[in-house]
């Protein structure tokens, strides 16, 4: 039965009343949505007031009614992306519609009789950063919801969260439930290491207790209390040394620093004011106002903005913790930590309480979580999305950060697979680092040359530790990055001189700034683009706006003060650009004394049209690093960042032996047969197996991650390669169409016992 329309009168007592009256309904007990319907189409001034709730296989139903026909009730479903309601549930997003039925989105379900009313107001129902359903209002008369109602409508929207996740509503989804069958995740390494050991979990806050208050003012200055308890604490954390010391202390001061100046600054502290006086408790108001960031966060590109975000809600949740008074629990040894986001100071608190390897759903390798998880030592994974929902606390997972992967509730033979993985990882890491101050050559005496990729100082001491031959590429942007800022010319001399000092006379390759795409600066131009990887990044911005570039490269020729010099350039796509380049560091060259003994200048090889013009290219470059990591997403049309397609495309494959074979031909014979110097520095040349092979198709110079130097040392010293390129041809040559030959490779290398 449709209920009458209400009369469009003002409120008497404005939004205050509706949460009043909702207390009220809360407090009597589990509140039924169909009575929270009523309220808030009697209190919106509204015809229609509905909630819809998530269902499995990513549908709406309608769980309650207040005005449309109450048969649709459990009958009516929409699909995500569907109709109005589905459109807001697929963005996240609130629609506020005068005009509903003439959107384009706009799907109409006869059944529930709502064809008389034109607007339309749809939000969100939130949790944890999880949609479980939508609050819809409807009027007949084409109006547009003024902030005010958007705002109490949101608030609405949060307390029927609550009543979906607590299960006190009759329709409420199933949420964080995972079962007790075992859950593989793929993920991004942020930091190497397996580690067995049962979950913690934080991040997605748990309300518990009351969410509204008729004392604004009293919550206000509880509020106000616990913020400065928060500070005090922080200024404890953070000045009492636990912050690592040594070369990293550099990046992960600034972070921290960067994060101190977040917890002090008002503005989001007084919107949770804001939000406590429009009559929610103070724990209410925090988390409201940290959803509110994180939906704000998931629509920004840049990632230096949003670890800044990443950074409050961090502190919403400590922020939390010191309303509730709550002292933290002990956790349990080695135990893995699952998070949706941490900040750097949660991070190292958790590091303090002694977490032995940590899992965060949304954090990217250049993010401040990875660089002080790199920094710590602690081994990590990020973009694992999901996970919260399906992990339970105190049941066991297995984090392997070198195979990117995470196993809740292993079985048991896995569980006796990862145990002895990790016997040998340690066995291994003491045997490989006896290699350390060997020469890296092969069983038939091929002299490799192992150098390491590097981004911040803080892994300047990698050289040392694996005995790499140098840095075949040092990423510029990385430092600048995990700092904020680019550096002057004269900070930046002065680091890159402190690079080449930690080098001790082996070669570094400088690469010039690389940002854009994911890797960007606050402040920066950056343009929308539909596929930032393609699009106007790296070399392309360093030419169209060469200031920064030739500040770079005069940065680089001061630091190197007469010393050899190697510089190179990225995403180069044509010869054009890399001569444009090497003229911009040749002006700058002349200007700056004393010049370098030797000055070489290459260029990445990533840009697959650029193996069309090798003939001039290598006229010109004095050498090229093939970097495969964006080589293989150009080659096959593949994000290198999607870990759906992550197993898709493989580098052991025909068409990238092709292309190799292509590359190295005519290096060797270029300049008349003197050769140009070949490299790679992808991320594979740090996998053994990889590496075994790019150096049976001819490559004798891999730059890698320094967690896979003495790894990748180790197999090479125990293959043969003029063996290995006999099978690798023949293999080769009766695969014509294979995606893939790692298998047959992988069981000619296990076959003699290598250790791949
Ligand atoms: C590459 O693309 O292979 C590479 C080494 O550069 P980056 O990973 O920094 O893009
Ligand atoms: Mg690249």
């Amino acid at each position: 039965m449709a209920a009458e329309p209400v009369s469009a009168e003002p409120r008497p007592t404005g939004p205050r009343r509706l949460l009043a009256r909702l207390r009220d309904l809360m407090a009597r007990g589990a509140a039924p949505l169909s009575d929270v319907a009523r309220l808030v189409a009697r209190e919106m001034v509204a015809e229609v007031a509905s909630v819809y709730v998530s269902r499995p296989g990513d549908l709406l139903e309608l769980a309650a009614t207040e005005g449309l026909n109450p048969d649709a009730v459990g009958q009516t479903r929409l699909r995500v992306g569907e109709g109005i309601v589905g459109l807001c549930a697929a963005a996240g997003e609130v629609m506020n519609l005068p005009d509903a039925q003439n959107h384009p989105g706009f799907a109409y379900r006869p059944e529930t009789g709502e064809e008389p009313y034109a607007s339309m107001l749809a939000v969100p129902v939130r949790r944890a950063g999880r949609i479980l359903g939508v609050l819809a209002v409807q009027n007949r008369a084409p109006r547009h919801y003024s902030a005010q109602e958007v705002e109490e409508a949101e608030t609405v929207a949060m307390l029927v969260a609550e009543l979906l996740a607590g299960g006190g509503a009759e329709a409420g989804p199933r949420e964080g439930v995972g079962g007790a069958m075992p859950r593989v995740f793929s993920g991004l390494s942020l930091a190497p290491g397996i580690v067995l050991g049962p979950v913690v979990m934080t991040g997605g806050f748990r309300l518990t207790g009351r969410m509204l208050t008729d004392d604004p003012e009293a919550e206000v200055a509880r509020l106000d209390a616990a913020a400065a308890r928060m500070r005090r604490r922080l200024d404890e954390m953070l000045g009492d040394g636990r912050v690592p010391d040594g070369e990293e202390a550099g990046a992960s001061r600034d972070v921290l620093e960067a994060y101190r100046l977040v917890a002090g600054d008002a503005g989001w502290l007084r919107r949770v004011a804001e939000v406590i006086r429009g009559g929610l408790a103070a724990e209410a108001a925090v988390q409201r106002v940290a959803g509110e960031l994180h939906e704000r966060m998931r629509r920004i590109a840049d990632p230096y903005l949003r670890e800044r975000l990443a950074d409050v809600e961090d502190l919403a949740g400590r922020l939390l913790a010191e309303l509730a008074g709550a002292t933290t629990p002990a956790i349990p040894p080695g135990a893995i930590l699952i998070a949706r986001r941490l900040g750097p100071a949660e991070l190292l608190d958790w590091h303090g309480r002694g977490i032995a390897g940590v899992v965060i759903e949304e954090a990217s390798p250049a993010g401040h979580a990875a660089i002080l998880a790199r920094a710590l030592g602690l081994p990590a994974l990020g973009g694992v999305r999901g996970v919260l929902a399906a992990a339970n606390a105190g049941e066991d997972a297995v984090l392997d950060a070198d195979g990117a992967s995470l196993i809740l509730r292993p079985e048991e033979d896995v569980r006796r697979v990862c145990l002895r993985a990790i016997e040998t990882r340690a066995a291994l890491l003491e045997g490989q680092a006896a290699l350390r101050g060997r020469p890296a050559v092969t069983a038939d005496g091929t002299k490799m040359r192992l150098m390491l990729n590097v981004g911040l100082a803080l892994e300047l001491d990698q050289l040392e530790r694996t005995g790499a031959d140098g840095i075949g590429l040092f990423r510029t942007e990385i430092a600048m990055l995990a700092r904020g800022t680019i550096p002057d010319t004269a900070g930046q001399a002065a680091f890159y001189a402190q690079v080449m000092d930690a080098a001790d006379g082996r070669e570094v390759v400088f690469r010039t700034l690389d940002l854009g795409s994911d890797k960007l600066l606050a402040g920066a131009e950056a343009p929308e683009e539909a596929n930032p990887a393609m699009g106007w990044r790296s070399l392309r911005v360093g030419l169209d706006r060469p200031a920064v570039l030739r500040r770079q490269l005069r940065a680089l020729l001061l630091a190197a003060a007469g010393r050899p010099l190697s510089v190179m350039f990225p995403m180069v796509a044509t010869v054009a650009e890399f001569r444009a380049a090497r003229a911009l560091l040749e002006a700058e060259a002349r200007r700056v004394r004393p010049a370098p003994e030797r000055l070489s200048v290459g260029t990445m090889l990533e840009v697959p049209a650029l193996v069309f013009q090798l003939g001039s290219l290598l006229e010109e470059a004095d050498f090229i690093s093939v970097g495969s990591n964006d080589l293989m997403q150009f080659l096959f049309a593949a994000d290198r960042g999607s870990p759906a397609l992550a197993a898709r495309y493989d580098l052991l494959s025909p068409p990238v032996f092709e292309l190799l074979d292509l590359v190295l031909a005519a290096a060797r014979a270029a300049r008349g047969g003197v050769g140009v110097r070949v490299s790679l520095c992808g991320e594979a040349a740090g996998r053994p197996l990889e590496a075994m092979v790019l150096a049976g198709l001819g490559l004798t110079s891999l730059s890698m991650p320094a967690s896979g130097l003495l790894a990748v040392k180790s197999l090479l010293t125990g293959v043969d390669l003029p063996s290995f390129r006999e099978v690798l041809g023949a293999l080769r040559g009766s695969a014509a169409g294979a995606a893939s030959l790692r298998e047959p490779i992988l069981g000619w290398a296990r076959e003699r016992g290598l250790a791949v």
